[in-house]
């Protein structure tokens, strides 16, 4: 910047000083530029005195293009430049006309040139594309001829200006409309409506807006500045009362509460209705008289303004829909990401997010009804958001899950749990209810979703171990968690590529030492040469659903099996066939089974059904229908791994079974300790009395096999007699035995 052009600057002190301090800006700022001192001065004493449109002015002076630029740079709001032709060069005026349009990229400021001699005069053409505005000559100085050209300069400028403000308000308002999702929403638009207005008065864009919080349910009434600009922009977010102008408090609470507008001479108060009850308002003033304003104007703005305000309060109204849960009016799973992610920003330390998982939901939804379900996430959703302070973020994730994000130490699993210890009370019954956990620490995660997965992976794990239980996230349980995904992968791939198999395993009657039966095991040999226990595939593809298209592969593959080890004279034998829960649930179960049966043409009476105690807790009379109508064509039902799940005598009386398995760990310790035998003892005497035959599995010798048949257990299946074994295999060692 050109430092020597500051010691040729002279500012014309305003010698008509005002009781407002910010007068300069009040003025129209004429900037003055000639090599000429005569000329500034002649021009100088010309103008003084003089008010434009209502406005005094104010001189600045350059005494080069070069100068004249610099100013141009720092000053703004300069309106009318008369500019001399002949300077530094001959062709400086032009050059800084140039500068001016297209290096300041200026295009509202107007420009006068002014030479000595009429010869000097730019082609037409120049004055065109450079958007000249006047050409005088010197000698054309005299006060009324300069004061005529001013002032249609000056309008004219004024009206770019204007022009310019609106457009830029208009802008404002269009983006806050489409600024769906953005919080910001009613507060860009707020200020929007500030600069639109102040356009069309022609002011300055300085005012607030002023509407109703509704943050606040008790004082809904509660007004709240939304936006503000110029020297108000300090009020942005105050109370109404906190205004330190009481004449703009005032006219704002005036607007509120009678619902209208008003203009003043040196400001103007509008009133823009959303509805009945709500709006909001305008402040702007003016350092001059309002003058013209057209009313009908105004009306038509206020109108429109109030039309885009509604839009904007129902965008905000889709965004809370979008996070937010209706049924139990809190927050849902998009908003808790949104949450996470804020907290971990802001650190996030020693903090967490626990899932709460109520254990059972479906079942009793179906036993008791989807009232009872409503009733009683809307009582779960009640209690934790009244026990919490707001330091804890509740909010609901999916059907029967919800999640707490808050310090570690209000979120440990003991007091979550202690929190549903008392019983729910729905349409006057007490109802006991237990959840699952999975909490995982904010410490350490990218965002919101990525701790909301370790929550989930640690959530599903507590769920695997049974009802009540929780489990926290460690990085451990994620290895696992990613082990398992690409396990799964590799079992999908291997079922596809039909790498899985069937083993079959002896079941002896241990009365009469015969064979009664086999029962079906899958196997999988992962293409590493390893076999991959059931116990760690099956589960994996019963999360996954895999199970289902397993399971109609396998009984119709075991069906064909038995029947050539029918066909090859052992007509008796039975095929016991694990199902998992999963199959069970589904609706088209019974078909299947049944079609399945008619294609290999089996006898019902061939098949058995090993299923685990657990299922009963998916719905007892559903389940007890579904057992019935297998029973009822003469497929036996066998209650598998009998005394490791969740028992109750009560149900197990009630379900239609034929057989019930120890579980090999009971068999297994049988030996080795006293209790084991006890145990065993008692699921022996239990099968007995409800009528209903006991097979030991995990028979590993002879001792053992004795014991069980002294304690009068009916059949027994192990390696004592037999290890599972390929369809040939067992071929041969049913010639071999039998
Ligand atoms: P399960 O139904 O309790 O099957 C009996 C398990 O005990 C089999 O393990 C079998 O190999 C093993 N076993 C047999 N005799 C002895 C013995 O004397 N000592 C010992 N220590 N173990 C013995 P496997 O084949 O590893 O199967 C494990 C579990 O995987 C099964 O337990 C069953 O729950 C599941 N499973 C296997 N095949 C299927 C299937 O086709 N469908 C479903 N849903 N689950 C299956
Ligand atoms: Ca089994
Ligand atoms: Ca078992």
């Amino acid at each position: 910047m050109a430092q020597d052009a500051d010691d040729d600057l002279l500012f014309i002190e305003e010698d008509h000083s005002t009781d407002d301090e910010s007068a300069p800006d009040y003025c129209w700022r004429i900037l003055i530029v000639d090599d000429d001192r005569d000329v500034h001065e002649a021009t100088e004493f010309a103008l003084s005195g003089v008010e434009i449109l209502g406005r005094r002015l104010q001189l600045i002076h350059a005494y080069s293009g070069r100068e004249a630029i610099a100013v141009l740079e720092r000053e703004n709001d300069i309106a009318v430049v008369l500019l001399d032709v002949v300077m530094e060069s001959d062709d400086a005026g032009l050059k800084t006309v140039e500068a001016i349009r297209q290096e300041l990229m200026l295009f509202n400021i107007r420009i006068i040139l002014r030479t000595g001699q009429p010869g000097q005069a730019p082609e037409a053409d120049t004055i065109a594309r450079y958007d000249i505005n006047d050409y005088k000559t010197k000698s054309e100085l005299t006060h009324a001829r300069l004061y005529a050209t001013l002032t249609s300069a000056i309008r004219s400028y004024n009206q770019l200006q204007r022009l310019d403000e609106s457009r830029k308000g208009l802008e404002k308002i269009v983006a806050a409309s489409n600024q769906f999702i953005a919080e910001k929403g009613l507060h860009a638009f707020a200020e929007g409506v500030i600069t639109q207005l102040a356009g069309l008065i022609g002011v300055a864009p300085e005012g607030l807006v002023c509407a109703a919080s509704g943050e606040d349910a008790d004082h809904p009434d509660q007004f709240r500045v939304i936006a503000a600009a110029g020297r108000y922009s300090h009020l942005i977010q105050h109370r109404l009362e906190e205004i330190d102008n009481l004449h703009i408090a005032r006219s704002l609470n005036q607007a509120l509460r009678n619902h209208y507008s008003t203009v003043g001479r040196r400001d103007i108060t509008l009133y823009f209705r959303k509805n009945n009850e709500e709006g909001f308002a305008a402040y702007i003033e003016s350092a001059e008289p309002i003058r013209e304003i057209d009313q009908h104007l105004l009306e038509v703005f206020c109108t429109n303004i109030a039309l885009c305000a509604k839009n904007i309060d129902l965008v905000t109204e889709l965004r809370r829909d979008a996070l937010m849960d209706r049924q139990v009016a809190l927050p849902n799973r998009n908003a808790l990401v949104i949450e996470l992610d804020r907290r971990i920003q802001a650190g996030g330390t020693g903090e967490v997010v626990a899932l709460v998982d109520i254990d059972q939901f479906a079942a009793t939804n179906d036993m008791l009804g989807h009232h009872y379900g409503d009733a009683l996430l809307s009582a779960t959703a009640q209690r934790l958001r009244v026990l919490y302070d707001s330091s804890v973020y509740v909010a609901r994730v999916a059907g029967d899950a919800f999640a707490l994000a808050g310090p570690g130490r209000l979120l440990d699993s003991a007091s979550i749990h202690r929190l549903f210890a008392p019983p729910f009370l729905i349409d006057d019954i007490d109802h006991a209810v237990s959840v699952c956990l999975g909490i995982a620490p904010l410490d350490g995660c990218a965002d919101g979703q990525d701790v909301l997965k370790n929550a989930y992976v640690a959530l599903r794990r507590a769920k695997a171990l049974g009802i009540g239980q929780s489990l926290t996230f460690s990085p451990d349980i994620g290895q696992a968690a990613r082990e398992r995904t690409t396990l799964l992968r590799d079992l999908r791939q291997a079922f596809e590529r039909r790498e899985l198999s069937i083993v079959y395993q002896p079941q002896i009657d241990l009365s009469t030492g015969k064979i009664i039966g086999a029962e079906a095991l899958l196997r999988w040999k992962h293409p590493s040469g390893e076999f991959i226990p059931p116990d760690r595939f099956i589960p994996i593809a019963e999360q996954s659903g895999l199970i289902v298209a397993m399971g109609r592969w396998l009984l119709p593959e075991a069906l064909r099996t038995l029947k050539r080890f029918q066909q090859a004279g052992f007509e008796h034998l039975r095929m016991a066939v694990n199902v998992s829960s999963i199959q069970l649930r589904q609706p088209s179960f019974l078909d299947f089974v049944n079609e399945t049966l008619a294609e290999t043409g089996t006898s019902p009476n061939f098949l058995e059904l090993e299923i685990t105690e657990s299922i009963a807790l998916e719905g007892l009379e559903a389940m007890i229908a579904l057992l019935t109508s297998l029973r009822s064509q003469g497929i036996r039902i066998a209650i598998d791994d009998f005394g490791t799940g969740y028992s109750s005598l009560n149900y197990l009386e009630r379900l239609p079974i034929d057989h019930l398995k120890i579980d090999r760990s009971f068999v297994l310790s049988l030996a080795a300790s006293e209790r084991g035998a006890r145990i065993v003892r008692t699921i022996a005497m239990l099968g007995a009395e409800l009528n209903v035959k006991t097979v030991a599995e995990g028979v590993e010798n002879q001792g053992i096999g004795d014991q069980l048949r002294d304690f009068g257990c009916d059949a027994a299946q192990g390696y004592h007699y037999a290890y599972p074994m390929e369809e040939a295999e067992f071929l041969r060692w049913l010639k071999e035995h039998a």
